[in-house]
């Protein structure tokens, strides 16, 4: 028994497979490598190098591992770069996670957690956002994703796929051992961190004319290893014979740019620099989770539900 896990290179996926590891779990990667890194896969982990679009690779991977579940992490996650090429996003995320769902049904692996994201719900029109929030996302990025959320609700009534979708909000944050190490780095935490420490010249703020109290965007960060544990309770959900699911990880505070560059400053006790831009195409003004389905459905909790320290587990890890 085993989980295949795809992108288990990148940033989520790679915490994921060590809380997996950690809980008793065998695990298989398949990574492609375009975004993430060889190493922060453990060597005794089974790697294989490919996409997930690729069926031989995909029949070949379950012919060799006794795979009964699929974590899919791997995608292209950066908002600002869907609007611009929006065909990459719907061929990576969209067409070659159809492919995937077809090898895996064909072999008989009919259970499936999902890399979801509150980019399918768009502009909000109620604040926390719950999952029966209507979905119509702002940019390529979250329809690529509500694309595969619809696929899986057509394959679970007509072929039995037993999935759960978790809605990320802002995965932020990292373990002793894994972290975000985006390239390029788009992100606004590992980017006022950098700005703080010169890597950078300044931080970008993207828009101050939000409907938001300092007119910066809004969101709900969430520490990646309480991502990874939802992942874990999850898969378990799935095998004990739970239903298929949409549901939201985040801890339901709302943190603006301006407020993430004071904390940043504050933890690395330097001034971030930071100049004012126009709006990136493509961003929703407010996203803030309700996640109490999580903590009834699955039974999570978040360990580091406090910004600072998710903060300052980003900034540990940088400094390491
Ligand atoms: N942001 C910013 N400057 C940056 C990167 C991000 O002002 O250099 C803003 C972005 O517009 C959004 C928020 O920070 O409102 C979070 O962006 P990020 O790219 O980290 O995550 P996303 O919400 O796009 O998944």
């Amino acid at each position: 028994m085993a989980i295949l896990v795809t992108g288990g290179a990148g940033y989520i996926g790679s915490v994921t497979v060590e809380a997996l590891e950690a809980e008793g779990y065998d695990v298989v990667v398949v990574d492609n490598l375009s975004r993430g890194h060889r190493e922060a896969v453990a060597d005794d982990v089974p790697f294989y190098l490919g996409n997930i679009g690729d069926r031989s690779l995909i029949q070949r991977i379950l012919n060799e591992n006794p795979i009964t579940a699929c974590m899919h992490f791997s995608a292209f996650a950066y908002v600002g770069e869907s609007v611009e090429k929006p065909q990459m996003y719907f061929e990576n995320n969209f067409v070659q996670t159809a492919a995937l769902l077809d090898e895996l049904i064909a072999g008989g692996v009919m259970r499936f957690v999902f890399s979801s994201t509150c980019a399918t719900y768009g502009e909000p029109h109620t604040i926390p956002i719950d999952e029966k929030h209507s979905q119509n996302p702002t940019n390529p990025y979250g329809w690529s994703k509500l694309f595969v959320e619809r696929m899986l609700s057509a394959y679970d009534n007509a072929y039995g796929l037993r999935f759960v979708a978790l809605r990320y909000f802002n995965a932020a944050g990292a373990t002793a051992t894994r972290g975000e190490r985006h390239d390029p780095e788009t992100h606004l935490i590992p980017l006022a961190l950098k700005a703080a420490a010169g890597e950078i010249e300044q931080l970008s703020i993207f828009g101050d004319d939000y409907p938001t109290p300092d007119g910066t965007a809004i969101r709900d960060y969430i520490h990646v290893s309480d991502l990874a544990k939802a992942h874990v309770l999850a898969v378990s959900y799935l095998e004990n014979g739970g239903e298929s699911d949409f549901i939201n990880l985040g801890n339901g505070d709302g943190y603006s740019v301006r407020e993430i560059v004071d904390v940043v400053s504050r933890v690395v006790g330097r001034d971030v620099p930071a100049s004012l831009e126009p709006r990136r195409a493509g961003d929703p003004s407010r996203l803030i989770a309700d996640a109490s389905r999580a903590k009834t459905v699955l039974g999570w909790q978040p360990e580091f539900p406090d910004l600072e320290s998710i903060i300052r587990s980003a900034h540990l890890w940088r400094a390491r």
